[in-house]
């Protein structure tokens, strides 16, 4: 696979991962090689790229979650590994990839646990109405008193992200959000990632829907076999030769006949 074009930081991010390495513990190989990754403020930042390609290692990585084995991770120019987990927990909100809640907590009960960075602090003032807002901007208002064991996959995810919300930092780190949701949830909740950035968080997402990258993403960045292969505007990022070279998929990409936004589809011989 050959680099088809470098990745450089993004300048003037909040979040910025440089040059991250990461080799697992007991493995021999590196599932990330390189890798650098830029969030800004006001920026819908997607991160796509085919199955085991390091998205959701390179996420860990600017969560503070995972321990790079090489590079360097700055979260407003100070190293990650320097803040207190209370104040990490003070600006960024993760959704994880594997949300399972197994004890039969109720939905409300969940969506609370985002509060927990700010108890103690005057912002449990805002408690309440940061629950309610997340149940709602989440479609799940009707669900709140619902075991979380007792929801549908697409119900569960939905809750996960209600907590993430209900934290509100201005870094907002989703791993892809969208998986199990239908249609319009899934528009529903990337029309709320931009919002949120044009009210000036820096939002990371994760998407396998490259559609959903071109529309709402301000920027993408497309890993492969634990590289960085491009990052920039989604149209110039995720042209048909390159999700050729990278999902051994061929494509069309095409400006939709409305928006003018490019469209990706598959292409199928015959049909
Ligand atoms: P993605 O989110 O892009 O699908 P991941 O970041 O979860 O990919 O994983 C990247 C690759 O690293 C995958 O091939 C996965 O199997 C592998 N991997 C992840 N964690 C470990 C680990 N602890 N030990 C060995 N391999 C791992
Ligand atoms: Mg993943």
């Amino acid at each position: 696979m050959t680099a088809l074009r470098e990745a450089g930081p993004a300048r003037g991010a909040v979040l910025e991962a440089r040059d991250v390495s990461v080799v697992p513990d007991g493995a021999r190989r590196e599932i990330l090689s390189g890798a650098s990754l830029g969030i800004r403020a006001g920026e819908v930042h997607a991160l796509i790229g085919p199955n085991g390609a390091g998205k959701s290692t390179l996420f860990g990585v600017i969560a503070g979650d995972v321990v790079p084995t090489s590079g360097s991770v700055h979260l407003d120019g100070v190293a990650l590994a320097a803040y207190r987990p209370r104040d990490l927990a003070r600006r960024r909100a993760v959704l994880l990839q594997q949300n399972a809640v197994s004890f039969p907590f109720t939905v409300a009960q969940v969506v609370a646990m985002g509060r927990a960075p700010w108890a103690r602090t005057p912002l449990t003032d805002e408690d309440d109405e940061a629950i309610a807002a997340a149940l709602r901007e989440t479609d799940i208002v009707d669900l709140a008193e619902r075991t979380v064991p007792s929801l549908s996959g697409g119900e569960r995810a939905r809750a996960a992200l209600a907590r993430v919300l209900a934290q509100r930092t201005d870094i907002l780190l989703l791993d892809e959000p969208t998986a199990a949701l239908d249609l319009r949830h899934q528009e529903d909740v990337l029309t709320l990632a931009v919002q949120r950035a044009r009210e000036g968080a820096a939002v990371a997402v994760v998407l396998h829907d490259l559609n959903s990258a071109m529309a709402h993403a301000d920027r993408v960045t497309l890993l492969s076999h634990g590289r960085v292969v491009a990052t920039g505007i989604p149209s110039e990022v995720l042209t048909a030769e390159r999700i050729e070279e990278v999902y051994g998929q061929a494509v069309d990409v095409f400006p939709h006949p409305k928006t003018g936004v490019p469209v990706v589809t598959p292409r199928r011989h015959g049909r």
